[in-house]
């Protein structure tokens, strides 16, 4: 008998991802080994204590960190990449004053600090991009004064890679400029190293890796000061609440093997990305749509490909293909539903009816050649209903 087709084709691993079966055997034996709290001084919690400073220690190193010698890098754990940015940024930025620079290719939980920090005495820049969906290279940090830069390695909404040496070598020339680098969407594709990025503060989030959910991390240069954002004794005083030790193994066992396999993956999903542009536009095409990508392909992620529909609108599509057993988005999951256009794609310089068109769709770990075939199948009578004069579903 023939297997039936599943529910739904998963294309949204922007949005988060499953968790690989290893990081989940990894979670069970560290539920059964490590379950007790890493702040009781007891036997049970020097465990669990010891086993949340292994990932600690993992994770650090995986991504270039410093874990030995005078001024080591640190790493704090968070509930995610949202409070991640939010305790890098805040932290960097308190008790002083300067230009806080962020660019629409940020996600919200960036862009939203600027009115805090404004009420603090901030002052805002900010970056344009370019037609690439990276910062514009003719832009300079506009002060010689005290600043931070936060920046996104690869846009969650367009898929576009930050070119991060020049950054890098932007920031190393004004010794009073830190640097933030939102390095989520990054680590399936491109290699993380904290002392090539320039970063005084990176963030990760290991649900974007097929690793948990709930679980985050700052990591903080050797040297750098941060101030803690929530009361509580745990994480060096930078963050209250028992620290869960099971997510943490799950995310030092999920980073491990996507730094591992992060090369033949990247060529693997550029491989998907190519199959499901091509097949997507010639279907759309046939019924006389003309399709657009929104980034260009050589400085993308290729786990990220938004697609544009001009005209066409794109809530109404995406809900079309998610009833057709396509699962894809508008892009960052927290604005889906909004009907905001999307603000690192206005900032590239393209029209209003490509911007009101555009889908996100993104492929992951999980994602085969069969998928992408299948996904297509099913969003083809999607393109016809959009194609047909009348009584479409997304005009
Ligand atoms: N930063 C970027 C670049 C993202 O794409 C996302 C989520 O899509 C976030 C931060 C927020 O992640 P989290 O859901 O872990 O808070």
């Amino acid at each position: 008998m023939a297997a039936a087709a599943p529910a739904f084709v998963y294309l949204d691993h922007a949005a988060t991802t499953p968790v690989r079966p290893e990081v989940a055997q990894a979670m069970a034996a560290a539920q059964a080994e490590a379950w007790a709290n890493p702040s009781s001084p007891h036997a049970a919690g020097r465990r669990a204590k010891r086993v949340l400073e292994e990932c600690r220690e993992k994770i650090l190193a995986l991504v270039g960190g410093r874990t030995a010698g005078g001024d080591p890098d640190r790493l704090v754990f968070t509930s995610g990449a949202t409070e991640a940015n939010r305790l890098a940024i805040l932290g960097l930025a308190a008790g002083a004053t300067g230009v806080f620079a962020s660019s629409a290719r940020d996600h919200t939980s960036v862009r939203n600090l600027r009115g805090e920090l404004a009420c603090q005495g901030w002052f805002m820049a900010e970056p344009p991009l370019a037609e690439t969906g990276r910062i514009a290279p003719e832009w300079v940090f506009p002060t010689s004064g005290r600043g931070i830069w936060a920046t996104t390695f690869v846009c969650g909404q367009s898929g576009a890679v930050e070119d991060m040496p020049r950054i890098a070598a932007a920031v190393r020339s004004r010794v009073d400029v830190l640097l933030h680098v939102d390095a989520t969407q990054a680590v399936v594709t491109q290699p993380i190293v904290l002392a090539e990025l320039g970063a005084a503060t990176l963030t990760l989030a290991p649900h974007k890796f097929s690793g948990p959910r709930g679980i985050g991390a700052v990591v903080v240069r050797g040297g750098v000061a941060i101030a803690p954002l929530a009361a509580g004794p745990q994480e060096a005083g930078l963050r209250g609440g028992t620290e869960p030790v099971v997510l943490a193994v799950g995310f030092a066992r999920a980073l491990e093997l996507a730094v591992a396999e992060r090369a033949a993956e990247a060529a693997r999903l550029a491989d998907l990305g190519e199959r499901f542009a091509h097949a997507f536009t010639a279907a759309a095409a046939a019924r006389g749509l003309p399709v657009e990508r929104l980034a260009t392909p050589a400085l993308s992620s290729p786990h990220i490909l938004t697609l544009a529909l001009p005209g066409v609108d794109r809530q109404a599509c995406v809900m079309a293909a998610d009833l057709a057993g396509v699962c894809c988005g508008t892009g960052t999951a927290c604005a889906s539903g909004s009907s905001e256009p999307a603000p690192a794609l206005m900032a590239m310089g393209l029209s209003a009816a490509h911007v009101a068109g555009a889908v996100r769709f993104s492929f992951g770990r999980t994602t085969t050649a069969a998928d992408v075939d299948a996904a297509i199948s099913r969003l083809e009578p999607v393109l016809a209903r959009i194609g047909a004069a009348d009584g479409e579903a997304c005009r």
